[in-house]
């Protein structure tokens, strides 16, 4: 949700899209019925505050073998 840059009022997300790895691009609908405004915001990561607690190769599944051979 974001705050609607004319009249302040929430808004709904209307549609979204990775631009990179840490950008994402979002439009936006006023949810207040006399505004509607329109409008697109792009949300960044600017900081990694505490890095993930295992490595990105131990969140892979193990690969299953069958045992009927
Ligand atoms: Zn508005």
């Amino acid at each position: 949700m974001m705050r609607c840059p004319h009249c302040k009022h929430s808004s709904h997300t209307r549609s979204s899209r990775y631009l990179s790895d840490d950008t994402k691009e979002t439009y936006y609908q006023c949810q207040n019925i006399f505004c509607s405004c329109t409008f697109k915001a792009i949300e960044r990561v600017v900081r990694v505050i505490s890095g993930p607690s295992i490595s990105p190769s131990a969140n892979r599944r193990p690969v299953k073998t069958s045992s009927l051979n």
